[in-house]
């Protein structure tokens, strides 16, 4: 083999003593998650000088698939200053990484974990009043105040008190003595399409929910409703704070997205050529043997598959880089492996192999693969999971 050696050089073994080769970690998978932490901060960066109010980084879902805490202690080291997660246990994590910013919890709560939220000094969505009792009542038990956003559902119909009756909550958390209201926010349903009105309708119901504060001649907290959507078409959304996820990634949420922010996509899909092989005419490929050769050609395997993450939709239609050309996927993506018919092009056992990401004068977007597979780019970044290494670039602490 006189190919120039992959990045994953691997010495021979000059005795077989298994405690003289590297370990399998050392060695690991010809398969990478390459994450350019630098882009991150740079698009965090672009988005605050857009918005010129504060961001909420979020952070949900493993950061978009990116690593929670190593994306967050960079953008914590970056300057970021508030974060939102989804879950409880997103939040703790961060709190064990030693991440000290504000995290807001955006899902519901359930009345057991309140106390957890609280040691951990993690902020609510509090959207009803049975939710402000249980914070209430488990802040009284700790002896400790709770830090709460209150949820207004203006047409999501997901979690939040209706716009129309957020009045009784709003007083009820005013004058609590257990919370201090930090935020009142809500979500929006439409703010990819640009031309959607629901937006507006939106944004009129939450500003009169906020409006009870000044009813009861209390100080207006954060008011934040602007998700990536809102950040690039909505600036009447923006308010006090704005909540990006995907946008911090450099994805953009829809093609239908106009990209008013420079941004740098930060995540990178590679692997490596495991087999070639020549495929006669009519012979089949994979599994139910749905793709068959009109001619001889060549065909080579990559060891990624739907077990990690990569989507199965994407059999026969996916296409992927070898050698800075596009080549489409032959047959049904494997758990563990797909293949790929490359014609007569050439291709030698550990070539790189572009699943998303740049080679050459040729690019494939997260954005190209979730057309493809018929979804939306949040479910491709965030499926891939952790039977695939992450790889860091940029930032002080890269690790990997
Ligand atoms: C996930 C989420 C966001 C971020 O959404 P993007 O479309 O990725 O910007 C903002 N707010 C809430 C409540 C969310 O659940």
């Amino acid at each position: 083999m006189s190919r120039p050696p992959g990045h994953l050089h691997v010495p021979a073994a000059p005795d077989g003593d298994p405690a003289r080769l590297p370990s399998p970690a050392a060695v690991g998978r010809p398969s990478r998650i390459l994450v350019d932490l630098d882009a991150i901060a740079a698009n965090h960066r672009a988005i605050a000088d857009h918005v010129r109010v504060p961001v909420m980084a979020i952070v949900k879902a493993n950061a978009y698939g990116h690593g929670l805490v190593p994306v967050t202690r960079h953008l914590e080291a970056a300057g970021a200053t508030r974060l939102g997660v989804a879950f409880v246990e997103e939040g703790i994590a961060l709190r064990q990484a030693g991440v000290t910013l504000p995290i807001l919890v955006m899902g519901g709560i359930f009345g057991p974990q309140v106390a957890q939220f609280i040691v951990h000094d993690l902020e609510l969505t509090v959207s009803s009043l049975s939710k402000l009792g249980q914070v209430e009542e488990a802040a009284r038990t700790l002896g400790r105040r709770a830090r709460v956003h209150l949820k207004i559902d203006t047409g999501m119909e997901r979690i939040g008190v209706h716009a129309a009756s957020a009045g009784a909550l709003v007083e009820a958390a005013v004058r609590s003595p257990w919370c201090e209201t930090v935020g009142v926010y809500s979500h929006l349903a439409c703010a990819d399409d640009p031309d959607s009105p629901m937006t507006a309708l939106q944004l009129e119901r939450f500003l009169e929910a906020c409006a009870h504060f000044d009813r009861l001649g209390a100080p207006m907290p954060l008011r934040h409703l602007a998700n990536s959507g809102g950040v690039l078409h909505f600036p009447g959304t923006w308010l006090d704070m704005v909540r990006p996820g995907i946008l911090l990634y450099g994805v953009l949420p829809d093609p239908a997205s106009r990209p008013v922010v420079a941004l740098r996509p930060a995540l990178s899909l590679v692997s490596q050529v495991v087999y070639f092989k020549v495929v006669r005419a009519g012979s089949t490929v994979g599994y139910g043997a749905t793709w068959t050769a009109a001619s001889d050609t060549r065909v080579v395997t990559v060891p990624v598959g739907y077990g990690d993450g990569w989507p199965r939709a994407l059999s026969s239609r996916g296409e992927v880089l070898i050698r800075g050309r596009r080549h489409p996927l032959a047959g049904r993506v494997c758990m563990d492996q797909f293949m790929v018919d490359i014609g007569a092009h050439s291709a030698w056992n550990e070539d790189e192999v572009v699943l998303v990401g740049r080679q050459g004068p040729e690019a494939i977007s997260v954005e190209d693969v979730a057309r493809c597979a018929g979804t939306i780019p949040y479910e491709i970044l965030v499926q891939l999971n952790e039977r695939i290494p992450r790889e860091y670039r940029g930032g002080a602490d890269s690790a990997h």
